[in-house]
């Protein structure tokens, strides 16, 4: 893991210009170092990781993420860098989520939580289910709609419950009143919102998992936590630099540094020692 850290504020610089108004700010290691707006504190902090890490000998070749093409648009204009790009599960799921809670706002449609949660389902299984099977992935989503209207023209039977089993009557488990889902203007919304996904379906099919990186956010708000404001010092560097460490060494990180400060402490005194026999 790699760490970047960017600071919009000081609070050195904040308590000089609050109560020494006018006066040159003292001398200080200022933390201070993004000056654009805060919305464009990621892309340029993510181009920083990339650039260091090119530099280092680890040229990033795919980027893992959310919907958001700053970063890569920059790189490419910047740098003429162009990276790869993959969704990863947590983030797809969430923006599904978003569009299927939209429709409850809409005239005309009634859709129950349990509904979205199921079809939310429907998908997810598909997205994991056909890891690495392009048309897979594609006609399973294709069917996710009509199959829960009760229309099994395109299902199959490896995702269709009904298709395995049509000697018994079969009920929808998981929807409200254990029946197929009505209205054709639900169906045509539901189909609108499937659409895209499908059409993106063969930059669904290899999804990156954010587990690794849901892992790291969860280490750094232990040793950050957002309710306490570290951003105007040095101490936010120095805990996420901890958590990058603890990511990468594990446990351990805390003896080593241990031992680099002792072997430290132990130089400078028998150093000044040795200064003092000298003088
Ligand atoms: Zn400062
Ligand atoms: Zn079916």
């Amino acid at each position: 893991m790699k760490s970047v850290v960017s600071h919009r504020q000081c609070s050195t610089c904040n308590w000089w210009r609050r109560h020494r108004p006018g006066k040159p700010v003292r001398q200080h290691r200022c933390v201070r170092n993004h000056f654009g707006s805060a919305r464009s504190m990621e892309s340029e902090s993510g181009e920083k990781a990339i650039l260091d890490l090119a530099k280092a000998g680890t040229p990033v070749e795919i980027i893992e993420g959310d919907g958001d093409n700053t970063l890569l648009a920059r790189l490419k204009s910047k740098h003429g860098i162009s990276l790869k790009k993959k969704y990863d599960k947590n983030h797809v799921m969430k923006n599904l989520g978003k569009s299927l809670y939209s429709l409850q706002n809409e005239k005309g449609i009634k859709i129950s939580k349990i509904t979205i949660a199921h079809l939310q389902k429907c998908v997810s299984y598909a997205l994991s289910k056909n890891s690495g099977d392009l048309t897979g992935l594609q006609d399973n989503l294709r069917a996710i709609v009509p199959h829960n209207f009760g229309d099994h023209q395109l299902c199959q039977p490896r995702f269709c419950d009904y298709l395995r089993n049509k000697d018994v009557t079969y009920i929808h488990r998981s929807l409200p009143y254990k029946s197929s889902l009505t209205g054709e203007t639900l169906r045509k919304r539901l189909e609108d919102i499937m659409t895209p996904f499908i059409a993106k379906a063969s930059q669904l099919v290899d999804l990156g998992s954010s587990q690794q990186c849901e892992h790291a956010n969860r280490e750094v708000s232990l040793k950050a936590p957002k309710n306490i404001y570290f951003g105007g010092s040095e101490a936010l560097d120095h805990r996420v630099e901890a958590t990058a460490a603890f990511i990468n060494e594990g446990r351990r990180y805390i003896v080593d540094v241990s031992t680099v400060k002792l072997f430290c402490c132990w130089y400078v005194e028998t150093f000044t020692k040795f200064v003092n026999v000298c003088s």
